[in-house]
């Protein structure tokens, strides 16, 4: 039990290969918009949002690799003090999914073992392009048991299942305090 009025805040990291959707995911969850011309050059380190899990409130801190992902230059600084990590890929780029055990073992020799989910996003390309990913589909499901790691598929766009990404993390944090 958690002493009263005790305000937890929890270092999330969103990684995973560019244009996956990543700034996208955090501005969804923090600022509840979605814009397809959003500039990653928005000069913080991090956007911020408050919730209720199990009557305590928790402050999620999600950071944004602020397009440092290209270069392969996402510095210490941004993974030291990680509680909770999103790994993305997108459904309509298999390269970004190849690249998910990379990025799996980034994090954990930087930061080691915490609560991570694996997230398959732009779910809402799927319909008519299904037969070709169906196979990518079935390969993340397959690769999210290997890793023992939540598995979502989300929509930033149509915010589907983006609010449960996180609210899973939280709640997985706080079970291990
Ligand atoms: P990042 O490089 O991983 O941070 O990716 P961005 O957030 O910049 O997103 C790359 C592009 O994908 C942008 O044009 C977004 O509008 C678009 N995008 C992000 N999420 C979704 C989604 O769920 N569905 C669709 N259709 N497009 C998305």
């Amino acid at each position: 039990m958690l002493e009263e009025d005790m305000e937890v805040a929890i270092k999330v990291v969103v990684v995973g290969n560019g244009a996956v959707g990543k700034s996208s995911m955090i501005q969804r969850y923090c600022k509840g918009v979605f814009t397809k011309d959003y500039k990653k050059t928005i000069g913080v380190d991090f956007l911020e949002r408050q919730i209720l899990v199990n009557d305590e409130d928790v402050r999620l801190m999600l950071w944004d690799t602020a397009g440092q992902e290209e270069f392969d230059a996402i510095t210490k600084a941004y993974y030291r003090g990680a509680q909770a990590c999103v790994l993305v890929f997108s459904t309509t780029d298999r390269d970004s999914f190849e690249a998910i055990s990379s990025w799996w073992e980034k994090v954990e020799v930087e930061v080691g073992d915490i609560p991570t989910v694996l997230v398959q996003n732009k779910i809402d390309l799927l319909d008519e392009t299904w037969t070709v990913i169906q196979d990518l589909c079935e390969e993340a499901e397959g690769l999210a048991k290997k890793l023992k790691l939540r598995f979502y598929r989300t929509s930033v766009k149509e915010d589907l299942n983006v609010n449960e990404v996180f609210k899973y993390l939280a709640d997985k944090y706080l079970q291990r305090l």
